[in-house]
């Protein structure tokens, strides 16, 4: 997948040349899992893999919309389209022209054709991928100039968590959008869910020998948004046991008097991890600002220890990959994401990473799980048009 072969589809599908061909990144987040809804911090890298949208404007309302990884062209009118319509992967893609629509742009019909180079759910985010390839496209071809200034790039973020969360119907905080519009290479974002405030922070492994390894599971588990909404109501009852706004309001120095003061033990392990795991991101930024790995390292362990003993949204799959890397040498590992699947990420010496792709699978073997998919990822930069 290329801004070419995205071209190509268009081509092919609605036989005339597109208007231009835009891309955005997947993400990874390194540490800060669970923390945006609790107004807390998380630290994600857009990564290389990207998403390829060719776009036309038309004249009229309609959307007109392929993808290599689609089944068949969908059409709808843009006035058709509103919270669970159209269904399917479409409605992160009509989601865009409809958001921008009702934050007050003047926006009209499209034809549309993607190419996806990020895995779909893998916990990359091949959606906000999608959703910020069409968005930076629609911007150049109405001229809103939204790509041009950070600030311009973050009201499109919001643009395309509100398509996500109405149309696509899919709860998302809004780290991954800010990843796909905001992030640069050579960086990790760090970002700040009470102020939504942005900082760059130095993420170039390659110049220290080192590189960062994704873990693809591709373990598939029932029963997943159920948990998350049952971590989302924990976190609040905490917070409002504790008379707080949010668990970010938690300083990790009274800690203990704090959760002494929680009604059960469930609710003490939930708010433990989110307070811990804030500070993590702290320890994480600073100890990247020195170049100080093995504690980034550390970090990484002690991150997912909470996951998996605290927040218990780990899996065998996730935990197998991360012991795995660990024995293997590496720095540190931890499951990144949502839990109860996806991917797991290990900071790794560079002459290393196919040693401990090799020690991964052979866990994996060991214990019957389907073969996982191991590859190194540079930080790399946000949306832009390429064609
Ligand atoms: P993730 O964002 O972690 O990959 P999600 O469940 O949030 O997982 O989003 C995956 C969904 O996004 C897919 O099931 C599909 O509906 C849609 N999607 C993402 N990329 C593409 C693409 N290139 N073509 C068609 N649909 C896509
Ligand atoms: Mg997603």
């Amino acid at each position: 997948m290329s801004a070419a072969s995205a071209a190509e589809l268009f081509r092919g599908t609605f036989g005339a040349e597109p208007c231009g061909v835009w891309s955005a990144p997947g993400r990874v987040n390194l540490i800060g899992e669970h923390t945006d809804y609790n107004s807390g911090l998380c630290l994600p890298i857009a990564l290389p893999q990207r998403t390829f949208a060719a776009l036309r404007r038309r004249d009229d309302d309609l959307l007109r919309i392929v993808s290599a990884q689609g089944d068949g062209v969908v059409e709808v009118e843009l006035g058709d389209v509103g919270a669970g319509h159209p269904t399917g992967w479409a409605a992160y893609v009509a989601g865009v022209p409809w958001s921008l629509r009702t934050a007050g742009y003047a926006v009209g019909g499209l034809d549309v054709a993607v190419d996806g180079g990020v895995p779909l759910g893998a916990g990359l985010s091949s959606s906000a991928a999608l959703e910020c390839a069409v968005a930076a496209g629609v911007s150049d071809l109405h001229d809103l100039a939204l790509l041009a200034t950070s600030s311009g790039r973050s009201a499109l973020a919001a643009v395309c968590v509100e398509a996500e969360n109405t149309v696509a119907q899919a709860p998302t905080g809004g780290m991954d959008q800010s990843a796909a519009l905001l992030a640069e290479a050579g960086r990790a974002l760090l970002l700040d869910c009470r102020d939504h405030s942005t900082e760059q922070v130095p993420f170039d492994l390659a110049a220290h020998g080192l590189a960062l390894l994704v873990m693809d599971t591709r373990a598939e588990h029932a029963l997943v948004d159920g948990q998350y909404a049952e971590r989302r109501e924990s976190c609040e009852q905490a917070a409002r046991e504790l008379d707080v706004t949010s668990l970010r309001e938690v300083s990790v120095d009274d800690l203990s008097e704090r959760l002494a003061q929680l009604s059960s033990d469930l609710l003490r392990r939930r708010a433990r991890h989110i307070v811990t795991e804030i500070e993590r991101v702290r320890e994480t930024v600073e100890a990247l600002r020195h170049n100080d790995f093995p504690t980034v390292g550390r970090l990484f362990v002690a991150s997912h220890a909470s996951m998996r003993d605290d927040f218990e949204i780990s899996v065998a799959e996730l935990d197998t990959a991360v012991e795995a890397a660990v024995a293997t040498g590496a720095l540190g590992a931890r499951m990144t994401g949502g839990g109860f699947g996806g991917s797991a990420i290990a900071l790794v010496r560079a002459d290393a990473a196919e040693a401990t792709i090799a020690a991964v699978e052979s866990a994996f073997a060991d214990r019957g799980f389907r073969a996982p998919d191991c590859f190194v990822v540079t930080a790399s930069g946000s949306a832009t048009r390429d064609a």
